[in-house]
């Protein structure tokens, strides 16, 4: 009786409804504490869903008042429903395959970090590379780096290979230094370096940048359309415990762009994918006539990549003043200003969004030249230019952020999770760092982004680092930065939807958008901020279906 139900509906006056006569909710959540991050309905206590879409959202009485003789009704006991988060920058498809076949290194002590290795070697024949990933040197309880004695000891039958968690350095065993014949005799490789003990002249087992490399070319990589495939399936399950319902793939490539594909049609992919393709991939794209949009609310090609300047956790992002301790030292450009605007050129005139990582000042300037140059020779209506990372601000920078639309994603985790690497940086620029406070005061719609496998992607980490300002060992880091709660949901969920423009389908618990959605076991806004961290997810649904529940 779709008619008096119209009437009955119209009768309800605050209710929002989505006006498809034909449908009916097949699934109402109840008795929940609901923030929409939607303006005009701010608050509700009910949800119902129709079809993997959000069909009407109000009190108790009025939504379950609408239910239908097959609706499934949940209570949810008081529980705090929020959108689902939306990751804006991440590498979802590349962390999913380290996880397959790396021990995740992310350990408060190098006797745990010795076991999982230890643990993965005995699943292996002797001889064949344990690989570990995510280390991090400044997070152990140890007070000192792995070395070369630990792993030998711990592991002396395999050649292992650990990662450090931004990627740059790595720690070997004498095995691998034996499979690579590299000794206390090798010279450094260009661009690259074997740590030596400075009293002995001995091997460390530490290298970096380059010299890494001589390891990497003996590490098998054949991985299989299939390893992809679970690779994307373990990651999003990983995601989804956490609340995200969506992400962004930030240096995607046709194989990512099959990889979700596959997961997708495979029931595998329960996180929805935006998936940048990276400028060395674009000809191919351009020459198949696709562009930034095609696909559908499951898996969609984004954004045109690009990478300006080095990077913020390893100190490496090009700054107009030098590094605090390191007076000669300014940082990389990796891209030189013309080149990015050769390669921008095609692919904005092809209808393209354009993404470019941009840490450092001097870095987010040129890539804000070559924008700006772009819209002014080939002037497109709403082409939000994104500014990856954006991390290093100043107020000249964010007035051109402004005037051009653009999108910052900076690192959301950052602060709580590197805080100890800060100190390089200085108070005062860190007052302009992550500047999440400067970009939303000036109008600008900055998102949340991990940058994972780097950053920790759990948005409850983000919601605390971005309204805290503050480290996991209880450091201030540029406290001017400091935004809200509601801020920093607004910015995790409906920033990330127009950051891939979808903000009319996704970000917000408001009827006809797509049903993407996390309940909490604790209220945030009754929370002490430096407990937000600790907030269980206890479900995360996404088109209307669980894909995690505690
Ligand atoms: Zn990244």
């Amino acid at each position: 009786m779709p008619t008096s139900r119209r009437e009955f509906i119209a009768g309800l006056g605050a209710l929002a409804l989505f006006p498809i006569e034909r449908s009916e909710p097949d699934l109402i959540l109840h008795n929940a504490n609901v923030w929409t991050v939607n303006p005009r309905q701010p608050r509700a206590q009910a949800i119902a869903i129709s079809n993997g879409n959000f069909y009407a959202i109000g009190t108790n009485e009025e939504v379950l008042a609408l239910a239908a003789g097959s609706a499934k009704k949940i209570d949810l006991a008081g529980h705090t429903v929020l959108p689902g988060f939306i990751d804006a920058h991440s590498h979802p498809a590349e962390a999913g395959l380290d996880h397959l076949r790396m021990v995740d290194c992310d350990l408060r002590s190098i006797a745990d970090i010795l076991a999982a290795l230890r643990k993965q070697a005995a699943k292996i024949p002797p001889g064949q590379w344990v690989l570990g990933f995510k280390y991090d040197d400044t997070k152990t309880s140890d007070g000192r780096p792995l070395t070369l004695k630990d792993l030998d000891e711990a592991l002396p039958d395999h050649p292992v290979f650990v990662e450090h968690r931004g990627g740059h350095t790595a720690w070997v065993n004498s095995l691998a230094l034996k499979l690579t014949k590299v000794d206390d005799n090798t010279p450094d490789p260009p661009g690259g370096n074997y740590d030596r003990d400075p009293d002995t002249g001995h091997l460390t087992g530490h290298v970096r940048e380059n010299a890494k490399q001589a390891f990497q070319q003996l590490i098998p990589t054949n991985f299989t359309r299939d390893d992809h495939r679970e690779g994307v399936k373990l990651i999003a399950k990983m995601m989804s415990r956490t609340g995200i319902t969506s992400v962004t793939d930030a240096l995607g490539s046709p194989q990512d762009l099959r990889a979700y594909q596959d997961a997708r049609e495979s029931g595998d992919l329960s996180v929805r994918v935006y998936c940048s393709i990276f400028f060395l991939h674009i000809q191919h794209m351009l020459d198949a006539g696709i562009r930034t949009g095609l696909g559908d609310e499951w898996v969609r090609v984004g954004f045109m990549k690009m990478i300006c300047d080095g990077s913020i956790s390893e100190r490496t992002a090009r700054l107009s003043q030098p590094y605090i301790g390191r007076p000669n030292d300014f940082g990389i450009l990796v891209s030189i200003e013309d080149e990015l605007y050769e390669h921008s050129r095609k692919a904005h005139e092809a209808g393209w969004q354009m993404g470019t990582h941009a840490n450092g000042d001097v870095g987010i300037d040129t890539t804000l030249r070559v924008y700006e140059r772009l819209q002014k020779e080939m002037p497109r209506r709403d082409p939000r230019f994104r500014l990856e990372h954006c991390t290093v601000v100043n107020d000249s920078l964010v007035q051109r952020i402004k005037a051009l639309g653009a999108i910052p994603t900076p690192f959301s985790t950052y602060v709580y999770y590197h805080g100890e690497k800060m100190k390089e940086y200085g108070a005062e620029r860190l007052d302009h760092m992550f500047a999440l406070r400067s970009f939303i005061d000036a109008g600008i719609r900055p998102t949340q982004a991990s940058d994972y496998p780097p950053g920790p992607f759990e948005p409850m980490m983000a919601l605390q680092s971005e309204v805290t300002r503050t480290d996991s060992k209880g450091t201030v880091w540029g406290a001017k930065q400091k935004i809200t709660l509601e801020e920093a949901i607004r910015v995790g969920t409906v920033h990330g939807a127009y950051a891939s423009y979808e903000e009319n389908l996704k970000g917000s618990i408001e009827p006809g958008k797509l049903a993407d959605l996390v309940v909490l076991g604790r209220d945030p806004f009754k929370t002490e901020p430096s407990q937000l961290i600790n907030t269980p997810v206890e479900r995360t649904m996404v088109g209307g279906r669980w894909v995690w529940e505690a």
